[in-house]
């Protein structure tokens, strides 16, 4: 645990993309917790790319990348060191 509201799952490396799987706290409903998979890469000029998708309305219905997606990506990068030190990967 990184973060009172967020959850990690699954964080695994495929090629040059990092899958995250987890779970983020809804900042309307502090019981809702909801179901996020993000994909980032890292882009030649430094820029972060990002796709995602939700359980929740902004994603389902309104097919908007929403704040949980952030969330998740920005806790994952904050606390990257920390989260793949056990898996066995060398970080770059
Ligand atoms: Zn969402």
């Amino acid at each position: 645990m990184v973060s009172k509201d967020v959850i990690f799952d699954e964080v695994r490396r495929v090629g040059r993309e990092w899958v995250i799987r987890g779970r983020v706290r809804s900042r309307s409903r502090p019981n809702t917790w909801h179901s996020v998979e993000v994909r980032i890469r890292r882009l030649r000029n430094g820029e972060v790319a990002m796709v995602g998708r939700c359980d929740c309305e902004a994603f389902t219905k309104g097919h908007m990348v929403c704040w949980h997606m952030l969330h998740l990506t920005n806790a994952f990068i904050k606390n990257r060191h920390r989260l793949v030190s056990g898996l066995g990967f060398s970080v770059n």
